[in-house]
Parts: C-alpha cells; structure tokens; sequence
C-alpha cells in the first residue's frame, strides 16, 4: 500500500535491534485518516472471504480493527494482554513479546470466540508471529476458524510471515519491510 509506505518512510524510525517505530500514525498518536486507508484495503483484500469476526490483540490492534468493523458492519474483539478477575468462560495462551523481551498471558472468552465464528485477525505489527500463534492456539481451543489474518507492517526479515504462510493460512500485509539494517527502511 503506497500511502502506508510513503508514510512510513517519512515518519518511521529504525531502531536497533530491528524495531520501527511508528508512534506518530500508529503505535501512540493515531491517524485516522490513515487507519481509515488501512482499513478499506484490508477490506478489499479479504473481498469474499466469509468472516462473521473480527479479532485483534490490545493494544495497537484495536484501532485499525474498530474501523474496519465498522466498514465491514461486523463485531470486533480484541484478545487482552492480562488475565481479569472478572472474565467468563476464559481461553488462555501464552505469547512472547519481543519488543519486550518477556512471555504474558493472553485471554479471550469463549463467549465472544466460539466454534461458530469464522475470524478475521487483524494487528499492527508482524515479526516472528507469536502474537498470531496466540491467536491461532486460542482459535483452536475454542473451535473456531481462521479465515485471514490482516498486518499493517510485516517485518519480512524475522519470518512470522514466512511461517503462517507455509501453514497454509491467508496473510495479507499492507507494508512488507525487507530490512532495517543501518537504520535504513528496505521494503520488498
Ligand atoms: P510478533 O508477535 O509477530 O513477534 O510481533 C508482533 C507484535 O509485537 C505486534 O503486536 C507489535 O505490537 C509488536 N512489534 C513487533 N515488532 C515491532 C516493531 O518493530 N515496532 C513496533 N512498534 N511493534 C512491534
């Protein structure tokens, strides 16, 4: 998507460790304009794909995903990053967060994930894909079906695209980084 990476070369910073950061359209201050683009593209991306769901993952997830279900008119649910106290029905996974450097917990009920949805997973970022692992465990438990995942920005370089592919899944990403490599953004 050109505007994406027009924007993401004139904003986007490479840090070390082969991190972008992207706080002032996508991971702090928002766009909308923008997520707004995003979020038709993934739209005419998933064009006749049978989704009744969609998912992301808190906390970056949500925006992109909020507008996209309001373009599509469909229910969204973000899987959250701390167990609450009060949740019913809870299926729980484990995900590893690199730009953190440690392991949470993730939780979805199963009231809002069921064998019944066919889902359409949405995030800001893929790098290794353990966020969409996650994902994919907690499909698994609760039966459901994964029919797309949607990434605003796939880090090329760290394979979580390569790996969700060869599983056979349907991966749309909207910017694809080749490399960061001297803090110099290399698209594919
Ligand atoms: P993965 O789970 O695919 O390894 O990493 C994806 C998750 O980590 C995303 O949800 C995102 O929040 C975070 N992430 C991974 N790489 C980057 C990055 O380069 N920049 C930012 N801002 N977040 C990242």
């Amino acid at each position: 998507m050109e505007l994406l990476k027009q924007r993401i070369l004139q904003d986007g910073r490479s840090l070390p460790g082969g991190i972008l950061k992207v706080d002032s359209f996508l991971n702090h201050q928002l766009d909308p304009n923008l997520m707004f683009k995003v979020a038709e593209e993934f739209r005419r991306r998933f064009e006749g794909v049978n989704v009744n769901k969609i998912v992301t993952i808190e906390a970056s997830g949500i925006a992109p995903a909020i507008i996209l279900g309001y373009i599509m008119q469909l229910p969204v649910v973000f899987i959250k990053k701390k167990e609450p106290k009060t949740m019913d029905n809870m299926l729980v996974s484990e995900v590893r967060s690199f730009t953190k450097n440690r392991v949470y917990t993730v939780c979805i009920s199963n009231s809002f994930l069921t064998a019944n949805d066919h889902v359409l997973f949405i995030d800001d970022f893929l790098a290794y894909g353990n966020a969409a692992m996650g994902m994919i465990d907690l499909a698994r438990q609760s039966g459901a079906t994964i029919e797309g995942m949607g990434f605003i920005i796939e880090k090329g370089f760290q394979h979580g695209g390569d790996r969700l592919r060869e599983m056979g899944y349907n991966v749309q990403s909207l910017a694809i980084i080749e490399s960061l490599e001297n803090c110099q953004i290399q698209f594919r």
